[in-house]
């Protein structure tokens, strides 16, 4: 039997149409949230990138501001900009499109944006309260994970979570969440010996590796639920996750696509991230 599709475009929508409420409470006390994204250069996946978060605020009622600036810009003249944003009433989240041209040093700008503000959830403050367990801002892409688990209805208390990717972004912060649910993790990366050995005991499989096709149907314990975080840009233009969708399908108990499945539940948590922001700024 082929593995049951976890759509994440359609639960996206509708943890966006969720917000409405929110929206409205705010409205009522004379607040839009905002969310400003400065996006440096000219890299056509971030253009896309942010082009799709703007999209998405729009829909949902959040106020979208993009800030175009010059591949060469100083990191002063950028540090400047963020400062000017922390300090704005009107942006309640602010987003640093990754990657950041080599010249800049992309810890001291995250390290730049105010924690309430920091609706990505990277700043140190928000990571190290993740880590203790209290609250904060929680990365979109690790959060949204976790709805699609729960929407699903995957057990996680006892089971075995692997995770392919230890980056500070998706895996690491992934880990601390499925270890609050109660999942055994494991982490891999690129120095874990014998990757399929490891795989093979998951329960629970999530590929963030930024690797086409890295996880076959062999790695895959049959019955698992298989989450693909990647996305990958094919020499022909297309698409791919880091799973090898159709034959891992015939294996897995559950897999999310890609496209539709991690992306729209990165994009509609940050919007949660940014409504929440500008609820805590008026409390
Ligand atoms: P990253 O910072 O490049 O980290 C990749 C991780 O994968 C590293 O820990 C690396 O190990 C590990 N890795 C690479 N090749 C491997 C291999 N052959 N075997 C085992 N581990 C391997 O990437 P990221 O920012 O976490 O992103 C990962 C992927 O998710 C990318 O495709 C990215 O585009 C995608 N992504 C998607 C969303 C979304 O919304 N869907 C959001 C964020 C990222 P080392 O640490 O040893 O180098």
């Amino acid at each position: 039997m082929l593995a049951k599709i976890i759509d994440g475009k359609t639960l996206a929508a509708t943890v966006r149409a969720s917000q409405k409420s929110a929206i409205e409470s705010l409205a009522a006390r004379g607040v839009r949230p905002g969310l400003a994204a400065i996006l440096v250069g000219n890299d056509p996946a971030s253009r896309v990138y942010v082009r799709n978060k703007a999209r998405a605020c729009e829909e949902t009622g959040v106020r979208s501001e993009t800030h175009a600036l010059p591949e060469d810009i100083a990191e002063t003249a950028l540090l400047e900009r963020v400062m000017q944003l922390n300090a704005d009433s009107r942006v309640h989240g602010i987003v640093v499109q990754l990657p950041l041209p080599r010249h800049l040093d992309s810890s001291r700008v995250l390290a730049a944006v105010s924690p309430s503000k920091d609706v990505d959830g990277f700043h140190a403050v928000n990571l190290g309260a993740l880590l203790q367990g209290r609250p904060g801002f929680v990365p979109g892409t690790p959060a949204g994970v976790m709805r699609l688990l729960e929407h699903a209805g995957v057990p996680l208390a006892g089971r075995h979570a692997v995770i392919v990717g230890r980056s500070t972004i998706v895996g690491k912060p992934l880990a601390l969440l499925l270890l609050q649910k109660d999942a055994t993790v494991t982490i891999c990366h690129s120095k874990t010996v014998d990757l399929a050995v490891v795989t093979r005991q998951a329960d629970v499989l999530v590929a963030a590796a930024g690797r086409a096709k890295l996880i076959t149907a062999g790695m895959v314990k049959p019955g698992a639920c298989v989450i693909d975080v990647g996305i990958n840009r094919l020499a022909d233009g297309s698409l791919a996750g880091d799973v090898d969708f159709e034959p891992v399908r015939a294996v897995a108990g559950s897999i999310t696509p890609v496209p539709g499945g991690v992306g729209p539940m990165t994009v509609a948590m940050l919007i949660v991230n940014t409504i929440h922001a500008a609820e805590i700024s008026i409390a």
